[in-house]
């Protein structure tokens, strides 16, 4: 075992503050990783405060952070697939059973036995997983990624989690040229959905709630903007939609959204509040719309959006900050003042 400093919060109200953590000596099938950056994703915050406490309760002390971006100091003696010195990745899974039918499609974010990157009772030292706010981690190859050489690392970093969470529903509901997509929420994982959206030659339109975010819409890749709390405007896209992603973070009317899809259009929500949704029977009814949800992606679908940002070249844009400011950096999530993805950058916790 070795020791890793890390960010730790101890409690549902307690800000998150430097600890020390064990992380296990490399196995033969293992990766060990020297973590350079960590996004800072919204659902950090959720587990942090306890926020899916009916659905995942955290366990105390919590370490967050499932958008890894790092360099490869060792790897045991049967990984082929990573060497000393790669650039490489990890997202929200480092672990699943690799036998049930989803792990056997290659869709391990489905399997009832998987282990998330934290907050998951960790086999190799009891206790829980302990997630990216720390300066390594070891994994096992199957859940180690490549990073395209192309990409910033920092940008690279929410590719991870809020990139492939953003794609895959994209690519499952048939996002293409000549489609016309909404996009929720002009967040961390808003921003990349208008980015792919664009890339895979959609119409892309952007719903906010943020009036002084049009501007940056368009030049990520909106093609439209529609404030979202202006009714008029809503309603001139009435019935229009194939497809609309999701992406807030706290409580809203749905409703609002279902009556924008065309005949068979699909809304489909990734943000995950605490509280449930209100949905009108007929909103689906009428159009015979549907409503679905997504998490992240597998462990293939992953890498090959990662391939797909490194020819489109496609990065999150960041703000950069040291791990001593991620309890502001979280107070500013809530106020949706982020631009549009937090980045730890993991020197910072090295000096401390
Ligand atoms: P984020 O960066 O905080 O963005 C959330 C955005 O939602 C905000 O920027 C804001 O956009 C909008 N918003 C916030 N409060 C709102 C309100 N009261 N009413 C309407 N809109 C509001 O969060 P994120 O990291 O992108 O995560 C978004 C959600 O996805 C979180 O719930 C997170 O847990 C979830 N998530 C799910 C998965 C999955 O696998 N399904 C993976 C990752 C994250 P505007 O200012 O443009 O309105
Ligand atoms: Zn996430």
């Amino acid at each position: 075992m070795t020791k890793s400093k890390a960010y730790a919060a101890a409690t549902a109200t307690s800000p998150l503050a430097l600890t020390t953590i064990s992380r296990r000596d490399p196995g033969e099938h293992d990766v060990q990783i020297e973590i350079l950056f960590a996004g800072i994703c919204h659902s950090d915050l959720h587990s942090v405060r306890n926020e899916w406490s009916e659905f995942m309760p955290t366990v105390y002390p919590i370490v967050p952070g499932h958008e890894i971006v790092g360099r490869v100091t060792k790897v045991g003696s049967s990984v082929a697939k990573h060497k000393t010195g790669d650039l490489v990745a990890v997202g929200c899974l480092v672990d699943s059973d690799r036998t049930c039918p989803s792990c056997q499609e290659g869709l391990e974010q489905f399997c009832p036995n998987m282990t998330l990157t934290f907050n998951s009772p960790d086999k190799h030292l009891g206790g829980v997983t302990y997630g990216g706010y720390s300066d390594q981690i070891v994994v096992d190859e199957r859940f180690v990624v490549r990073v395209p050489s192309n990409l910033n690392l920092a940008g690279a970093a929410p590719l991870l989690c809020a990139g492939i969470t953003t794609y895959s529903p994209m690519r499952h509901w048939g996002v293409s040229e000549g489609k016309k997509v909404g996009v929720v929420g002009l967040g961390g994982l808003g921003h990349m959905g208008v980015k792919f959206a664009r890339a895979m030659g959609a119409h892309v339109v952007v719903f906010t709630t943020s009036p002084h975010k049009r501007e940056d819409a368009l030049r990520l890749g909106a093609d439209e903007v529609v404030v979202s709390r202006d009714a008029n405007a809503m309603q001139k896209h009435a019935g229009s939609f194939n497809f609309i992603l999701d992406a807030v973070s706290a409580d809203h009317d749905i409703n609002a959204y279902l009556n924008l899809l065309t005949r068979d259009g699909n809304l489909t929500l990734v943000g995950a509040p605490a509280k449930p949704l209100a949905v009108s029977a007929f909103g689906l009814i009428m159009g015979r719309r549907s409503l679905s949800g997504s998490p992240i992606g597998g462990l293939a679908e992953t890498q090959e959006m990662l391939d797909f940002c490194g020819t489109n070249n496609i990065t999150a844009d960041v703000e950069v900050i040291p791990i001593q400011k991620v309890n502001e950096a979280y107070e500013r999530l809530l106020k949706a003042d982020v631009k549009y993805r937090f980045v730890i950058d993991i020197a910072s916790l090295k000096s401390e």
